[in-house]
């Protein structure tokens, strides 16, 4: 059988992945037929695409491997999981299984980490948004609140009057570790004296008891130095803190921010050389908090790391619905998934792995999603051979802030599938309908519909 005409047509080598500061790309096509053992064309025959694939065997990995690096510098360390970089119920679990803390920013998240069944007393209570009632909740169930400001720490100091018991607080620090921008925005500055006199409006109140001090850096920090900068300016701080309280303290939190093996954008080198493994982080970290070690009973080190733990967990597997070649000379492929799931697409490129092996010279090629919008794009620019409508795509890593930040818009969000050490495939999330969409609306009453 002869192969169908299709029109030639010149492919113009003035691309962007050709130019000084392009992303490196891959030369040569990468195939993947199954994830951890299950096949690409099952999954997607029973439970549709676009799916979110998570290997459970890969965060439990992940999780050993960070908390055991770091315990080995730092006994007495536990982990608080991210709620916000992927709440699922059943990641939650398996990290609340592994032994990690809560770690919500928010009422809503709070009250999620309570559903899953973690006691109030395991959950580290962040964010620059604390409703009174969250407040009384938390305090009520001995959460560990880190204040974000001053208004904070007054609401604090209310809520215990009202249920007239001392409320611990941690105060959140913001400071110059060598990260910029500073992400200042967030509890007290640290070189100004605003956290300073955060500890001095604790100790002034009878309610309050300082229990902790926190900071976190921000996200994806490849520069490993930064945490122990950051530990050795904490540390300071904390002999400060000690000595206006009287008391040490109980726990110091150095938040998260430690990154996967994904590859950021403008960053040139691939991540298996641009990103240092967690050990270096863990070394970095012990070496600027053995003064605590030195202690009869230091204070609990917590960490709260999401990105690290869970991103290279998740695949998302997408199917090409469509083909076509714009005016300047580019390939172009639509994609059942966008921006809508893939929010962080902004920011990182994606590997991806084609589910088939396919012939034909590379072409520069772009990846658009489904939706009706010109910023639906998932690559601007790789190299691929010649793909074909209908034939799958998995792309990694998206198991950190995917399924939080995406976004019901045009489409339905689609199923998400955990596949279990075992090998078998459980569904942690169904694909959404109609009704869950419409279950939240009301609609004008029946005798106004045809008006
Ligand atoms: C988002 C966040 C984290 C987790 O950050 P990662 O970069 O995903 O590790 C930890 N702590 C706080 C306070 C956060 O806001």
């Amino acid at each position: 059988m002869k192969d169908p005409y299709s029109k030639p047509s010149m492919v113009r080598v003035g691309n962007p992945l050709y130019a000084k500061h392009g992303s490196s790309a891959q030369s040569y096509p990468l195939i993947r037929q199954s994830i951890e053992g299950a096949a690409i064309k099952d999954l997607v025959k029973k439970y549709g695409s676009p799916l979110f694939v998570f290997s459970e065997r890969l965060m439990r990995e992940k999780y050993r491997q960070a908390y055991d690096a770091v315990r080995s510098v730092y006994p007495n360390v536990r982990f608080g999981w991210s709620y916000k970089t992927n709440y699922l119920a059943a990641v939650c679990r398996v990290f609340h299984q592994e032994g990690a803390l809560a770690e919500v920013v928010s009422q809503f998240e709070y009250e999620k980490a309570r559903h899953h069944g973690v006691p109030g007393g395991q959950i580290i209570f962040n964010g620059p948004h604390k409703p009174m009632d969250a407040l009384r909740r938390a305090v009520r169930e001995g959460s560990m609140i880190n204040a974000d400001h001053f208004g904070e720490l007054e609401d604090l100091e209310t809520v215990g009057k009202e249920l007239k018991k001392p409320v611990k607080v941690g105060v959140r620090l913001n400071l110059n570790a060598g990260i910029y921008p500073i992400w200042s925005r967030f509890g007290f500055n640290l070189e100004n004296g605003q956290a300073a006199a955060a500890v001095r409006r604790v100790v002034s109140s009878k309610t309050l008891k300082l229990a902790g001090v926190h900071c976190h850096l921000g996200t994806f920090i490849l520069d490993s130095a930064a945490y122990g900068r950051a530990a050795a300016k904490l540390s300071e701080f904390v002999r400060a803190a000690e000595s206006m309280t009287g008391k040490p303290i109980e726990y110091l939190d150095l938040g998260g921010g430690i990154p996967s093996r994904s590859h950021l954008k403008g960053v040139y080198q691939p991540p298996e050389i641009a990103v240092p493994g967690v050990e270096t982080y863990a070394a970095v970290l012990g070496a600027n908090l053995k003064w605590l070690l030195s202690r009869k009973s230091p204070p609990r080190l917590l960490l709260e790391n999401g990105r690290h733990l869970v991103d290279e967990a998740g695949y998302l597997i997408t199917t090409v619905s469509a083909e076509k070649l714009l005016p300047d000379g580019r390939r172009a492929y639509v994609l059942d998934a966008g921006i809508n799931i893939l929010y962080t697409s902004t920011w990182y490129k994606f590997k991806i792995e084609l589910d088939r092996e396919t012939g034909g010279v590379m072409e520069p090629s772009i990846l658009l999603g489904p939706l009706c919008m010109n910023i639906d794009v998932v690559d601007e620019a790789v190299l691929l051979p010649r793909l074909s409508r209908g034939q799958s795509m998995v792309l990694s890593p998206v198991g950190a802030y995917n399924v939080t930040q995406w976004m019901q818009f045009i489409q339905y969000r689609p199923a998400v599938v955990m596949v279990r050490e075992s090998g078998e495939p459980l569904v942690i999330r169904r694909a959404e309908t109609l009704a869950d969409v419409t279950a939240c609306e009301n609609d004008l009453p029946d005798d106004e519909h045809r008006k």
